[in-house]
């Protein structure tokens, strides 16, 4: 079987290093359309045949299946004519899952996806794993490349994976023990050609699970409830029935398990993220006291509503990783105290109408960065405005400014900004320490501010 590999990132390694491991050398051949010393460097140490700055022809030296990286959109010329020739092409997920295929039977694997929240339930599944002492390893998405250690999954015999649309988009039937389907809402529609075809790929998490499986939907998510009379396995639909947030408590299956009071994190998104990992861990064994010890003892990873500083009696938020306007909206749900909501980052002609119906929660949004405007400019013609304080600044540092300044005691300054980083950071992880690092910075001054940016600023009515 011979198989290029393409797309020489942190998986495409871990993929070649897979099929080296299987003796598979002689059939490799791996592949990335960029050129540079450094993945000279890569495609040397790996010991494969490799091939730079490549592009469809390569095709030609015939294939049996292409392994491709997340990074790598489907319209790409070499998967379009992998596709024209039917040559397979697997994500680098789809090809350790087909490495484990002959020991499925003597493990579980749990898969989570959806728009918002993969990376925390995966994070509160494992956190009750760990206090349950049930061994597991935990891959995929933005945790290590599966095929980089299904040594380790086969000694755990259970394996954690978090999907992202674009692994999903080439995995066929994983048939998961658990799946789960957090939510589907607008998000990279710059890779996908449509909403429909991003559900699609989000459903495929579904697909090869047998009745004695378990698939878990949200009651929030329109996608996934109009899925459920499609699916095979048993389905828990969380939110609703037995497994819900009710008289203040976690239920799973009726079973109560914590009161939210005594969580360590907030907001209604997140208690809907427990009850999903809980669920999950219950079906894979883990017993209710372990469940919610491990629960209780969880801390929401960083850039992810982090209480990040607490200044002259104004809590500073940092929810970086907010990429898309429903997390913006889910954070904005999450606080009684008043708003000064940051928004804006890099521009994807993102539609902010999803953020609209929790505005009330806002007593100042300040919008900055390269969709800052355009953001600005909606609001303004949505007639928030009229109860809001809306400002436009140029960029993260005088946002930060701007907030700090206009902040009353009992705020909440929330940097949830509804857009990726890269108009001014390398990542959001960057953009939350930037944030971190501002709002513990030295007063500036407003002359400072409008020196630096001729800031827009603007507020009709009282506000509130
Ligand atoms: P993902 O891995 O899917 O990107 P994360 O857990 O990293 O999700 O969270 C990303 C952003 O989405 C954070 O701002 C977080 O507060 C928010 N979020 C987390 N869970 C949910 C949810 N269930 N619904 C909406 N937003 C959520």
């Amino acid at each position: 079987m011979r198989t290029l590999v393409y797309g020489l990132g942190e998986s495409g390694i871990a993929a070649v290093r897979a099929l080296i491991e299987r003796g598979e050398e002689e059939q490799v051949i791996v592949a990335d359309s960029n050129d540079s010393p450094r993945l000279r460097e890569t495609v040397r140490d790996l010991g494969v045949e490799g091939r730079l700055e490549a592009d469809s022809l390569i095709l030609e030296e015939g294939f049996d299946r292409v392994v491709t990286s997340p990074l790598v959109r489907p319209q790409n010329p070499v998967l379009v004519a992998a596709r024209e020739r039917n040559i397979e092409v697997l994500s680098e997920v789809a090809l350790g899952l087909e490495l484990l295929s002959g020991e499925r039977a003597d493990m579980k694997i749990v898969g989570v996806t959806g728009t918002n929240g993969k990376t925390t339930v995966v994070d509160m599944l494992r956190g009750i794993l760990t206090a349950a002492g049930v061994p597991h390893v935990v891959a995929g998405n933005s945790w290590r490349a599966l095929t980089g250690c299904l040594d380790e999954v086969r000694e755990a015999g259970l394996l954690v994976l978090e999907l992202s649309s674009f692994q999903l988009h080439y995995l066929p039937e994983p048939g998961f023990d658990v799946a789960a389907l957090l939510n589907v809402r607008p998000d990279h529609l710059n890779w996908h050609t449509s909403l429909e075809e991003y559900a699609t790929d989000k459903l495929r998490v579904f697909e090869g699970q047998d009745p004695e499986d378990l698939a878990l939907v949200s009651a929030n998510d329109k996608v996934g409830r109009d899925a459920v009379k499609n699916l095979t396995a048993e389905t828990l639909v969380v939110g609703e029935g037995e497994t819900l947030v009710e008289g203040g408590r976690l239920l799973v299956r009726n079973r109560p398990l914590v009161g939210v009071e005594e969580l360590p994190f907030a907001g209604p998104h997140n208690y809907e993220n427990a009850l999903f990992a809980a669920a999950a861990a219950e079906r894979v064994g883990v017993k209710v006291e372990a469940v919610w010890k491990g629960l209780l003892g969880y801390e929401v990873k960083p850039h992810r509503m982090r209480v990040v500083a607490e200044r002259s009696g104004v809590k500073y938020v940092d929810d970086s990783k907010a990429t898309n306007p429903a997390s913006v909206a889910a954070a904005l749900a999450s606080f009684e105290e008043p708003v000064d909501l940051i928004l804006g980052g890099s521009e994807k002609g993102t539609d902010f109408t999803e953020v609209l119906p929790l505005i009330e929660h806002c007593r100042v949004i300040v919008c900055q960065g390269e969709a800052g405007p355009r953001i600005y400019e909606f609001l303004e013609e949505r007639g928030v405005g009229i109860d809001v304080f809306l400002y436009l600044e140029k960029d993260l540092a005088a946002a930060v400014a701007r907030a700090r300044k206009v902040a009353h005691r009992g705020d909440v300054v929330l940097l949830s900004p509804g857009c990726a980083s890269f108009d001014q950071f390398a990542g959001y992880a960057e953009r939350g320490m930037a944030f971190a690092g501002l709002v513990t910075a030295k007063d500036e001054t407003t002359e400072d501010l409008s020196r630096r940016n001729g800031a827009r600023s603007k507020w009709r009515g009282a506000g509130r």
